[in-house]
């Protein structure tokens, strides 16, 4: 694949933020085309999935450690591969590409819509969702993942179950749960014996979107049960690819070199 930025070819170098299993199949395919780059990772999770590029892990340091990053590492393109809820991230990645004039490129999902026979609850963050959770006790499936679990422990009075990458390296703030280690993508038909197994009587979910997690979702519809959906925070104007070809007609194309 030939790489423009202007008028020149240039050699890429590009740097992909990930922890998605988009950011996976992009390294993938980035890999099989011959580009050379790194993924990054946060360092939340204990098993990274094996990538096909070289990988380095943890923070930058803010937006400035970022912007000191592309610059000391000659970063051709910087590739926001993470999760709609990574927020931080993505503001970083926004203002550090601003900085140094690095072409951005955000690989994202569109978000969930709800369908007929959905019961959706919606709220604006985990906060929210927490309010919302202020109620007698019930069964709840808490789909939030490990670092949001401290904040629901003002409700104790529910039972959760919670699904997590990792065993929780200390234990869930709640009296009565029940924790299934594993990792997506999931299944309707598992998700829905899940449910009806833990006599689950309400969701919690971020509206992630894609495909891996939607599964809690179709069998919360399919099993008539409420769901608090928590809506995507807000990011900054920003270009978006909502899959792996048009990251990679992103690179080849001689017009995008601004890339943000
Ligand atoms: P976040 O709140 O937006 O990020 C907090 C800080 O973590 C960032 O400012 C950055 O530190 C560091 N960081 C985040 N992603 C990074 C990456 N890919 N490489 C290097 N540093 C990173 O992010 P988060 O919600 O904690 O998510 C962390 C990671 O988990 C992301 O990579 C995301 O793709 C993945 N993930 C998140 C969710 C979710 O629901 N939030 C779900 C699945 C996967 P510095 O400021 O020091 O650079």
């Amino acid at each position: 694949m030939i790489v423009t930025h202007g008028a020149s070819a240039i050699t890429p170098n590009l740097l992909i933020l990930g922890g998605t299993t988009e950011a996976t199949a992009l390294c993938r395919a980035l890999a099989d085309t011959g580009l050379t780059g790194t993924v990054s990772f946060a360092g939340r999770v204990d098993r990274p999935v094996r990538q096909p590029l070289p990988q380095r892990v943890g923070g930058f340091g803010g937006v400035q450690g970022l912007a000191d990053y592309l610059k000391a590492k000659k970063i051709t393109h910087l590739i926001d591969a993470t999760h709609p809820f990574a927020s931080q991230m993505s503001r970083n990645a926004v203002e550090a590409a601003l900085l140094t004039d690095t072409p951005l490129i955000a690989l994202t999902r569109a978000p969930w819509a709800a369908q007929d026979g959905d019961n959706w609850r919606h709220v604006p963050d985990i906060a929210a969702a927490v309010a919302a959770l202020d109620r007698p006790a019930c069964n709840v499936l808490l789909a939030v993942g490990r670092m949001h679990l401290d904040d629901f422990a003002p409700n104790p009075q529910h039972h959760y179950l919670l699904r997590l990458v990792d065993p929780p390296k200390t234990p869930p703030p709640f009296p009565r749960h029940d924790v299934i280690v594993d990792r997506g993508p999931f299944r309707e038909d598992s998700d829905r014996e899940l449910m009806e197994a833990h006599e689950i009587d309400l969701v919690v979910s971020k509206n992630s979107g894609g495909t891996g997690a939607y599964a809690k979702i179709a069998a919360a519809r399919a099993l008539g049960l409420p769901v608090v959906m928590i809506d995507r925070p807000a990011l900054p104007d920003r270009r978006e690819a909502f899959d792996v070809a048009e990251v990679m007609d992103w690179l080849s194309h001689p017009g995008t070199e601004r890339g943000v």
